[in-house]
């Protein structure tokens, strides 16, 4: 199995937001702070969208310093009522195919969006859906838009609690999305020359053993990666993900799903993968002339 010794030197994040999905920066401002963060390869992934893509590569164009942009999309998806996440990289954004399943999901996230909000009525949250809305602007709306709304205009505590409350799986104002099946979604980011990661393994809430059962699947549905390095990932969990990495055959990817500058998340930190797996850039023409 081949080391990484070639690319030490560079810092490597390929998982990102902006605000066409979750994130609070706008495409330029996450350029900007990958350059301030020293970060060399940047992949954007928003939710079901790649509407921050183009601005991105605009921006980045007009910098002196050098830094790789990875076009990419976090498909979301439903396996045994968990909500999977399979980040898509080097996706062709020009792929019509791929824009118009995204298009079905940015659907799926209005119907859900519209449900979640007659449920935060019902619990005496009125008008979360204009404001839910309103902050999500152009981008998809999530879950974490109305989290934000709930801590901003309604006085809960936290986003966290939000979630524990509200929106997490079986709570209160929680709907199940008609996400695809995780099969669906590796043919759709493949068919527009991706390759497709199972996204931060370790935050699912299963036992270890669904998430063998997870792996198993991703990798024999075609699944070419698996995050192994991502901020909260734990020791004993990193040890089951990248033994799972290695015994299913998968490449190794590292982001640190960037939403905001946080104490706990930042682009670029602490993201290095174990030197037994294989990096999912491995194979990369962009990385060849990288050293
Ligand atoms: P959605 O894709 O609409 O289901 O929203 C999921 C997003 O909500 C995730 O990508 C996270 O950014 C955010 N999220 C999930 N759980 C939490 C949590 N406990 N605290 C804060 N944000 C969360
Ligand atoms: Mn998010
Ligand atoms: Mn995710
Ligand atoms: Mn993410």
């Amino acid at each position: 199995m081949s080391t990484d010794n070639l690319h030490k030197k560079l810092k490597i994040d390929l998982h990102s937001h902006t605000k066409y999905s979750d994130g609070h920066l706008t495409p330029q401002e996450l350029v900007l702070r990958a350059h301030t963060m020293q970060v060399d390869v940047l992949a954007i992934t928003d939710h079901d969208t790649l509407d921050a893509l183009a601005e991105a590569h605009a921006c980045q164009a007009e910098q002196k310093r050098p830094m790789t942009i990875v076009n990419g999309v976090e498909v979301s998806t439903r396996w045994h009522g968990f909500d999977i996440h399979i980040v898509g990289l080097n996706i062709d954004p020009a792929s019509e195919y791929l824009q118009e399943k995204l298009q079905g999901q940015a659907a799926i996230r209005l119907e859900r969006a519209k449900t979640i909000a007659e449920k935060l009525e019902k619990c005496g949250f009125s008008g979360v859906f204009e404001r839910a809305q309103r902050l999500a602007g152009v981008g998809q709306i999530t879950r974490a838009h109305f989290a934000r709304v709930l801590v901003n205009n309604y006085g809960v505590a936290s986003m966290d609690v939000v979630f524990k409350k509200y929106l997490g799986k079986g709570k209160r104002a929680a709907v199940k999305a008609q996400w695809p099946e995780m099969d669906e979604a590796i043919e759709w980011i493949q068919k527009a020359g991706g390759q497709a990661v199972l996204a931060h393994p370790a935050h699912y809430d299963m036992t270890t053993k669904w998430l063998r059962r997870l792996v198993a699947e991703f990798a024999s549905a075609g699944g070419d990666a698996m995050e192994t390095a991502f901020p909260g990932i734990g020791e004993d969990k990193r040890g089951i993900i990248n033994e799972l990495t290695l015994e299913h055959n998968l490449l190794a990817s590292a982001g640190s799903d960037f939403h905001f500058p946080s104490r706990w998340t930042e682009l670029g930190r602490n993201l290095g993968i174990a030197s037994a797996l294989t990096p999912v850039w491995h194979q990369w023409p962009m990385m060849a002339t990288k050293q």
